[in-house]
């Protein structure tokens, strides 16, 4: 394609995208179509020639696009809702066209300088001192991985790298995490050898918080017998209920014991900057590293995560290895973002949050944030106020979790309640993801996505309720 062709297309593209956010509230969020007539639909041999762009955009919209499930539709609530910002996303257009891998100082001058720039403004909103190392990844899952990895070589120290870990006489190296805490804690366990076996699920309150006093406990008995605390992963927004895990207290356990605090705040980090959130939130300054999310609560599109780490040079210590073609002169302002993480290419993430976070400005996104925890307020207080439905556990962030209770018997209300949210979903009008609790199977509503309104709580209020009126009449009750 000539240039102009390219700027053709483009507006070809946005005319579309326009369009679709311009009659988002009739676009279904999903259109449920069975895996086996979608994934034929899409089947085709590999192309021999090249075909019209019109004619790839019009299959993307007939074939593609309605079966998505539309994570940036106002009425998704499922898992996080998230959004992609417009500014976000033309962003990520203008990274594409540029093209920059991000490894090197020198490979990426200005994008290194401004990964360096939108770190410290993350750390600055969510509360975590500036200074300290940080780089970009693209999910929490390997931040967390990373972390870990990280955290364990500080307590093996360098010969770690050297002589790796099998065939040593080392004590048994222990994790330790609450059984509310994501999977993919479990996951690096798996991947870093510790194994699940030596990943201790520490038990939570009836709020659904790590239990300092079984956290400590536990620790003590491992050094008893002989093994080796590693490290800490507490939660600030567990995925399930959105719960916090007291950090100062875990705080408090992991310095006495000589244990790394890591904090997965992939959820929790920036509600902070809500201000009815501000004096709620858990303070994240003791951990030792910590992760946020800004593709869940920044209005960045995916995939944009924050790993930060206190210890000036322990990311580095673990994942800095320069081959000869890599080499480049250094100085006191040089930042080589490969030598943070084990990856090498890596695309120009800063520039999204750069321009999403001057866009808006850290008022701008904090009135955006207290917009969403002002609806989760109002439909729990809506839920509430409603018979035969409750909020069984509270959260500050918004994420609503709900039950509909119109039986004494918790079996029948599991499958009700099921049946609610696969209902909903396939209606297209709204969508919602579930969790069970000690209560049961319970409807997670999460609110978030930046155009989302009033409006539209209420329609999913109103939807959750007609189905359930619909599945259960009263005179079953
Ligand atoms: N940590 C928590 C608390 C989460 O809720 C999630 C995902 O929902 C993750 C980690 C994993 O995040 P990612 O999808 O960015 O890997």
């Amino acid at each position: 394609w000539p240039p102009e062709l390219f700027e053709e297309h483009g507006r070809e593209l946005l005319a579309v995208l326009r369009a679709h956010f311009e009659s988002i509230r009739e676009v279904p969020v999903t259109v449920p179509r069975g895996t086996g007539e979608l994934s034929a639909s899409l089947r085709q041999d590999l192309p021999e020639h090249g075909v019209e762009f019109e004619r790839v955009l019009d299959d993307t919209r007939e074939l593609v696009l309605p079966y998505l499930v539309h994570w940036n539709h106002p009425s998704f609530h499922g898992y996080f809702s998230n959004s992609a910002s417009f500014p976000g996303i033309l962003a990520e257009t203008m990274t594409a066209a540029l093209n920059v891998n991000a490894m090197l100082w020198k490979s990426a001058p200005a994008a290194s300088a401004l990964e360096r720039v939108v770190l410290g403004w993350v750390a600055e909103m969510v509360g975590y001192p500036a200074e300290a190392d940080a780089v970009l990844v693209n999910g929490a899952s390997l931040a967390t991985l990373y972390a870990l990895a990280t955290a364990r070589d500080a307590a093996l120290g360098p010969s770690v790298r050297v002589e790796g870990l099998a065939g040593r006489d080392l004590p048994v190296l222990r994790l330790y995490t609450s059984d509310q805490a994501h999977s993919s804690v479990d996951k690096a366990a798996i991947t870093l050898g510790f194994g699940q076996v030596n990943l201790v699920k520490v038990p939570s309150d009836e709020r659904y918080r790590m239990r300092p006093e079984a956290l400590e406990a536990a620790i003590l008995d491992d050094l008893a017998a002989g093994y080796k605390p590693v490290a800490v992963v507490a939660t600030v927004g567990t995925t399930s209920v959105g719960a916090a895990d007291p950090l100062q207290e875990i705080a408090d356990v992991c310095e006495r014991n000589g244990v790394w605090l890591h904090v997965d705040a992939a959820f929790g980090g920036f509600w902070r900057l809500a201000p009815s959130l501000a004096g709620q939130v858990e303070d994240l300054t003791r951990a030792d590293s910590l992760v946020v999310n800004p593709h869940k609560c920044l209005y960045i599109p995916m995939e944009a995560t924050v790993l930060h780490c206190r210890h000036e040079g322990a990311l580095a210590d673990t994942f800095r290895l320069v081959a000869e073609y890599l080499t480049s002169a250094q100085d006191e302002h040089t930042v080589d973002y490969m030598n943070l993480t084990p990856q090498l290419g890596r695309s120009f993430r800063a520039l999204k949050l750069w321009w999403v976070i001057r866009t808006f400005g850290r008022t701008g996104l904090a009135e955006r944030l207290e917009h969403s925890v002002e609806l989760a307020v109002g439909l729990r207080e809506a839920v509430t106020a409603e018979p035969l439905w409750r909020c069984p556990v509270d959260s500050i962030y918004p994420l609503v979790c709900l039950r509909y209770e119109p039986s004494q018997d918790r079996e029948v209300c599991d499958r009700l309640n099921a049946e609610i949210v696969e209902e909903l979903n396939a209606s297209g009008e709204a969508f919602v993801s579930h969790t069970v609790i000690d209560d049961g199977y319970v409807i997670r509503v999460s609110i978030g996505n930046i155009h989302t309104t009033r409006a539209d709580v209420e329609r999913l209020w109103r939807a959750l309720r007609e189905i359930a009126a619909r599945r259960f009449p009263l005179a079953r009750a």
